[in-house]
C-alpha cells in the first residue's frame, strides 16, 4: 500500500509516531496491550471491527477511557472488493454506528479492510465525517513473517510521523501475541529517541 495516496491524511511531524491497531477488540490481547500501552504512557488509535466491538462494549469503552481514539474498520471486516456497492457503503455506516452506539459518539477516522481504497468506502466514510487513514510503517504482524523478530525489525525503522500499523485482533492469521511480546521494548526505543506515541488527531 502506497502511503502517499491522496486518501492518506497528513499528520504533523515532530517526534511523534502514529501507533493502531487494527481488527479488535479481542477479548485476550486488547486488554494485554492497553496494559502496555498504560505503563509507557503511550497513546495509540484502535480501529475496531463493529460487529466485535457490539459484543464487547465495554472493552471499547475502556479504549476510549485510556485515552485512545477508536476509528471504524467497518462492520465486518469483508474484503472491500467483494461486495456490491450497496453492501460496502454500509460497511461503513454500521461499522461506525456500532462504535457510536457504544460511546455516544461516532469515529473521526476510517481504515479500510486491508487498506483497499474503494471509491464508494472513502466516499461513505467522509460524508460521515470520517478522515481516511492508511499507514506508513507495517509490523506485518501476521503470517509467516509474523515473527516476534521480524515484527521488532520492522518497527525498528520507525521514524518521526510514522503511522504505524499492527493488530491487537486475530482476525485469520493476525499475531497479536508477537506485536505483545515486543511492543514494550518498542516503546522504550521510542521514549530513548524522543519520540512519543500519539492517538490520531
Ligand atoms: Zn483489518
Amino acid at each position: 500500500m502506497t502511503p502517499e495516496s491522496p486518501a492518506l491524511v497528513q499528520l504533523p511531524k515532530g517526534n511523534r509516531v502514529y501507533l493502531t491497531f487494527d481488527d479488535g477488540p479481542d477479548a485476550r490481547w486488547t486488554p494485554r496491550i492497553l496494559d502496555i500501552l498504560a505503563k509507557a504512557q503511550a497513546r495509540a488509535t484502535f480501529f475496531v471491527v463493529g460487529r466485535q466491538a457490539r459484543g464487547q462494549a465495554a472493552l471499547v469503552r475502556r479504549i476510549a477511557a485510556q485515552g485512545h481514539e477508536i476509528g471504524n474498520h467497518t462492520w465486518s471486516h469483508r474484503h472491500p472488493w467483494t461486495m456490491l456497492s450497496s453492501d460496502a457503503r454500509r460497511e461503513v455506516r454500521d461499522g461506525a454506528a456500532a462504535i457510536a452506539d457504544i460511546l455516544g459518539y461516532g469515529p473521526r477516522f476510517f481504515r479500510p479492510p486491508h487498506g483497499c481504497l474503494r471509491r464508494c468506502m472513502i466516499e461513505e466514510a467522509r460524508a460521515l465525517g470520517q478522515a481516511v487513514v492508511l499507514w506508513s510503517l507495517s509490523a506485518v504482524d501476521w503470517g509467516v513473517l509474523g515473527t516476534a523478530a521480524g515484527v521488532a525489525a520492522r518497527l525498528d525503522a520507525v521514524q518521526d510521523g510514522d503511522i504505524v500499523l499492527m493488530h491487537d485482533g486475530r482476525g485469520l492469521i493476525n499475531r497479536p501475541w508477537q506485536t505483545a511480546s515486543v511492543l514494550p521494548v518498542f516503546l522504550d526505543g521510542l521514549r530513548q529517541r524522543g519520540l512519543r506515541a500519539e492517538r490520531l488527531d
